[in-house]
């Protein structure tokens, strides 16, 4: 389908073309599992701040409805378009089949640069996207959570926006809300600590001590700040960090306290005194034990990855290795891929502990949404590690198995509606 022609997509099929033939999956039942289910795209007319009216394009993509509604990220980045909106959705699918979450994946995006929006543009977008996808979305059909560029003051007006219209709360249209408003506890730091526990675990089994371990993360913002402030707290030494605007290096190690001082006032890490400037390219080769991308896709390409010089890749973001870095890495042995789909998982494990505690309206204490979160994701390290020996396989290939198998055995189960 030339409708979702885009280099990250096409990522995503390779991927998944990849697992059909060693799962030996027959050539005329792979489109009903590859495309999306249905994607809608919108026009979304706000009153800029000089007065003038401005025209954004919002996407949503929702891959698959065959084991219950879908769930998946809201992005606003000026690099959102349809076919990148479809290759998260797809992962997203793969991710929750193989942490045995009952939804399908979707993902949803506005490209716009939200740096740019005051905080009433970005309420009026935001208000704007959630009227226009009214028909599409329903806590059992499709529920939104926070992506790159949006938070949960976002999920707060898309929730408020979509109970005025239903006429009453529903705090179950949204996840990664304020705790105010039916969030959980736990959600905001769940995929950076997810990311972490991954880390610790990896480390185990092929012998690094973390104590001793450097780490360098690539886009701090939720996902990035919460790995490191985490690896960190495990002792490892986290010497750079990077976001849209730069990196900063520090061979000793970082003091995370000091940075974060310096980003909540410059809103970048970029300038941070204690540390020297690197670009995000020379970021990426820096000598480290655990290196975490954690911002866009597609940064560890055929380019750069024979030159990568850690031990555990902890693919933070969705999809930053594409297929031909993962084919330099795959001989690389020195080095450990924790594939996106099981590393970042722990962010739409806690939306799905937080979606139940609002359908219940019974909510959680923070140690037992942790305790839960590292069963699950303890569970899917240990079935996608055993997979990969047992078939001589990637982490990857084995993680991609785990969910693309659950999800065509449902879809194989339920039939064929005439
Ligand atoms: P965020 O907006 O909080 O942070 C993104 C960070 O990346 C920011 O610091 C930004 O400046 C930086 N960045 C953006 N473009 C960059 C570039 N080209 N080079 C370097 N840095 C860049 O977003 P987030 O929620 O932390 O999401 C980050 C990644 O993690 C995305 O790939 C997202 O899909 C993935 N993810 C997020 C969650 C979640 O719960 N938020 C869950 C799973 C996966």
């Amino acid at each position: 389908m030339d409708v979702y022609d885009h280099p990250t997509f096409n990522m995503a099929c390779q991927q998944f073309e990849l697992v059909a033939d060693q799962l030996e999956i027959p050539a005329a039942e792979r489109p009903r599992l590859k495309f999306p289910k249905r994607s809608m795209i919108v026009s979304l007319p706000i009153q800029s701040e000089d007065g003038s009216m401005r025209v954004y394009t919002g996407f949503r993509v929702q891959h698959h409805l065959t084991l219950g509604p879908t769930k998946g990220g809201l992005r606003y980045h000026p690099a959102v378009s349809l076919g990148e909106v479809a290759a998260l959705a797809m992962w997203m699918s793969w991710k929750c089949a193989l942490t045995g979450l009952p939804y399908g994946g979707a993902k949803g995006g506005i490209a716009c640069d939200p740096h740019q929006l005051s905080p009433r543009e970005l309420e009026h977008l935001t208000r704007r996207y959630t009227q226009e996808m009214m028909p599409f979305i329903g806590p059992q059909v499709d529920i939104m959570a926070p992506d790159m560029g949006t938070n949960e003051q976002i999920m707060a007006w898309m929730m408020d926006t979509y109970s005025v219209n239903i006429g009453h709360s529903v705090p179950s249209i949204v996840t990664g809300k304020p705790v105010s408003l039916g969030g959980s506890l736990g959600r905001r730091e769940a995929t950076g600590r997810g990311v972490a526990h991954l880390v610790a675990r990896a480390a185990d089994a092929i012998g690094l001590d973390l104590k001793q371990a450097s780490a360098v993360v690539q886009g701090y913002g939720n996902v990035g700040a919460v790995s490191a402030q985490t690896l960190d707290g495990f002792g490892a030494n986290i010497i750079a960090v990077s976001d849209v605007f730069g990196g900063v290096y520090n061979a000793r190690g970082l003091d995370l306290a000091k940075l974060n001082a310096h980003v909540a006032r410059h809103r970048t890490v970029k300038g941070f005194a204690e540390a020297e400037p690197v670009t995000n390219d020379q970021l990426l080769l820096i000598p480290c034990d655990v290196l975490v991308p954690a911002a866009m896709e597609r940064q560890i390409t055929g380019a750069n990855a024979g030159q990568i010089q850690c031990r555990i890749l902890a693919e933070g973001a969705n999809g930053p290795t594409t297929p031909e870095a993962d084919a330099i890495l795959a001989r690389r042995d020195e080095i450990l891929v924790i594939p996106d789909i099981l590393c970042n998982a722990g962010g739409v494990v806690v939306s799905y502990f937080e979606w139940v505690q609002d359908l219940q309206s019974f909510f959680w204490s923070e140690t037992e949404v942790m305790e839960r979160l590292y069963r699950i994701l303890d569970e899917a390290f240990d079935r996608v590690w055993h997979r990969a020996r047992d078939q001589k396989t990637s982490l990857r290939m084995a993680a991609l198995g785990v969910g693309i198998q659950r999800v065509r055995e449902a879809k194989t189960l339920r039939g064929l509606f005439p």
